[in-house]
C-alpha cells in the first residue's frame, strides 16, 4: 500500500535530522527560500501557526495583556542603551546601512527582539503610579542572525509573539513572569500535548538583560531538548537605561520592573519531533488545521460522493473535516493524509453506506474501526479527545524514560556517552562546572526545576557543595 511514498521519508532511526528535513518537506510544511535559513512558510504550516497563535492570543487577552504592533527598525544609539542586551544580541543582528542609494546618517537594525522600543515608548507614557501595570503583547517578525538554521526549529527570520510589561513592584513582575510561563505551559501540554518542565536558567543560559529567566523545556523524540518558550524578569534594567520612572502613591520617584516573553514558531518543530514517526507527521487534533479527512472508496459509484459530501457537512459542525474527493487512488490518499498527520482518516464506500457504517482509522496507533453512522459526531469527538489525551501520555511516558539521574561525573559521563534524554543531577552554582561539563560533553544546563527536590548533596562537576538540581541534556 502506497510504499513507493513512505520510502521517500528517511526512517527516524537511521537519521533523525533528515527524518525532520524529509517530514517538513514532504508534508508541505514548507520550502526554502533563496536566502540561507529563511523559510516559506506553507499554507498546512501556516495554519498551524495561526491555530496555535489564536489559542495563545485568546490566553494573553484573558490574563488581561492589549496587544500593540511597533516598528520594524531600531536605531543603533538606541540598542545601545542596555549593555548587557547590546552584548548579547550584537553577533546575532542584522544591520540596514543604505536607504536607497543613500547610505544612512545611523544604522538601523532589524529588531531581533522589541525591549528597546518598548523601553522607549514607555518611557514616553508611564509617568504615574496609575499608569501601571502597562501590559502589552506583540505578534511580529524577528530576526537573529544565527550560524546554523533548522526549519522551524532555529530560523534567520522567525514569527513570534513577545510581552513587554511594566509594573510597580519587584514582586508584580516576578507573579507576571511565572504567570506567562504557565500560560506558555498550559499552550504547550494542553494544545500541542508537548510535556514540559518548568525552570529557571542558570546566569549563564539567561536572556541578556535579563535579572532572571524562566524557561520550558521540552524533550524531542531523539532524546535531546528543546528550549520552548522563555519568561523574563528584567527588574529595572531597561527601566534605568531609558528612563521609565513613575511617581507612586507617596509622591516619589520610583524606576518600573518589567518583564519580557517570547514564543515562537520554534514549537511547531518540537510538535513534529514530539509525535511524528516513520510515516510523517503526527498532528495533536485540538491543533490540526483538519482534524478528519474523508476518503470516498469508489466514488465513482452512484451516491457515494453525495453520501460523503452529507457526512462532511454534518461532522464539520462538531470538527475541522476535508474530503478528498480527487481523481487520485485511495491508497495515495491514506499516504498522503497520515504523511500529513490528519489524526483521523474516514472511509466510506458503497458497501459502508447499505450497511450504515464508516471506517474510522486512527493515525497515531493505525488502529480500524468500523462504526455505525448513529451517533458518528459523538463518536468523533471522543476519539479526537481519545487521540490527544493518548499523545500527551506517549510523550510524558518517553520523556519519563529518557529522564536519568547521575551522582558522580563518570556516570554523568557515561549516560551521555550512551544514550541521550534529560539528566538530573546537582550543581554547585558555578559556572566553571557548567563550562566544563559543556565542554567535555556539548551538554548544557537546560533548567533548575521549580520542583527542586535535591537528589544528593555535592556537585556531579566538582564534588563541592551542591546549591541546585538541574536538568541538563544536548539541545537543540
Ligand atoms: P528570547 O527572546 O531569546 O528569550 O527567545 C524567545 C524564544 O524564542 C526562545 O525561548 C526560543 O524558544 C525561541 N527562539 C530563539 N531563537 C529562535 C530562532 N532563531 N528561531 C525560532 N525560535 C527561536
Amino acid at each position: 500500500m502506497g510504499k513507493q511514498f513512505v520510502k521517500e521519508i528517511t526512517s527516524m532511526n537511521e537519521d533523525f535530522p533528515q527524518w525532520y528535513t524529509d517530514v517538513v518537506k514532504k508534508a508541505d510544511l514548507v520550502d526554502y527560500s533563496s536566502v540561507r535559513g529563511s523559510m516559506i512558510i506553507r499554507p498546512y504550516g501556516y495554519a498551524l501557526w495561526e491555530n496555535i497563535k489564536s489559542a495563545l492570543d485568546q490566553k494573553i487577552k484573558e490574563t488581561g495583556h492589549e496587544n500593540v504592533y511597533m516598528p520594524l527598525f531600531i536605531p543603533e544609539s538606541l540598542l545601545q542603551k542596555e549593555k548587557d542586551h547590546i552584548e548579547g544580541f550584537a553577533p546575532e543582528v542584522a544591520w540596514v546601512t543604505h536607504g536607497g542609494e543613500d547610505e544612512l546618517a545611523e544604522r538601523l537594525c532589524v529588531r531581533p527582539t522589541s525591549e528597546v522600543l518598548f523601553g522607549e515608548h514607555y518611557k514616553n507614557i508611564i509617568h504615574s503610579y496609575r499608569d501601571l501595570p502597562k501590559l502589552y503583547n506583540q505578534w511580529s517578525n524577528v530576526v537573529r542572525w544565527e550560524k546554523t538554521t533548522r526549519p522551524f526549529l532555529r530560523t534567520l527570520e522567525f514569527l513570534w509573539q513577545e510581552g513587554h510589561t511594566c509594573h510597580a513592584t519587584d514582586e508584580e513582575a516576578l507573579e507576571e513572569t511565572v504567570k506567562m510561563l504557565e500560560v506558555y505551559a498550559d499552550i504547550c501540554e494542553n494544545l500541542l500535548a508537548i510535556p514540559v518542565v518548568k525552570g529557571k536558567k542558570t546566569e549563564k543560559e539567561k536572556f541578556a538583560g535579563a535579572k532572571l529567566t524562566y524557561t520550558i523545556e521540552s524533550l524531542m523524540h531523539d532524546g535531546k531538548a528543546l528550549q520552548s518558550g522563555t519568561s523574563h524578569h528584567l527588574g529595572d534594567g531597561f527601566a534605568k537605561a531609558f528612563g521609565i520612572q513613575f511617581t507612586d502613591q507617596d509622591g516619589k520617584e520610583q524606576y518600573v520592573q518589567q518583564t519580557s516573553w517570547g514564543f515562537t514558531t520554534r514549537i511547531i518543530g518540537a510538535m513534529i519531533m514530539v509525535h511524528g514517526d516513520d510515516r510523517g507527521l503526527v498532528i495533536p487534533p485540538k491543533v490540526a488545521p483538519k482534524q478528519v479527512m474523508i476518503v470516498p472508496i469508489a466514488q465513482h459509484k452512484g451516491g457515494v460522493l453525495d453520501f460523503a459530501y452529507d457526512l462532511k457537512e454534518k461532522l464539520s459542525k462538531v470538527a475541522r473535516v476535508d474530503i478528498d474527493a480527487s481523481d487520485k487512488k485511495p491508497g495515495w490518499k491514506f499516504n498522503e493524509y497520515e504523511m500529513k498527520g490528519v489524526p483521523i482518516r474516514l472511509e466510506v464506500g458503497p458497501k459502508d453506506i447499505e450497511k450504515g457504517q464508516v471506517v474510522l482509522a486512527r493515525r497515531d496507533t493505525g488502529e480500524k474501526m468500523v462504526t455505525p453512522l448513529e451517533n458518528l459526531e459523538e463518536t468523533i469527538v471522543q476519539l479526537l479527545e481519545k487521540v490527544q489525551t493518548s499523545l500527551y501520555n506517549k510523550a510524558k511516558e518517553h520523556r519519563n524514560e529518557h529522564t536519568y539521574e547521575a551522582y558522580t561525573y563518570e556516570e554523568f559521563k557515561q549516560i551521555f556517552n550512551e544514550k541521550q534524554g534529560f539528566v538530573k543531577a546537582m550543581w554547585c552554582g558555578n559556572q566553571a562546572c557548567e563550562e566544563k561539563i559543556k565542554e567535555d560533553t556539548s551538554v548544557t544546563s537546560r533548567c533548575m526545576p521549580f520542583d527542586e527536590t535535591a537528589i544528593a548533596k555535592a556537585c556531579v562537576c566538582c564534588k563541592e557543595e551542591a546549591q541546585h538540581l538541574v536538568y541538563w541534556a544536548k539541545a537543540y
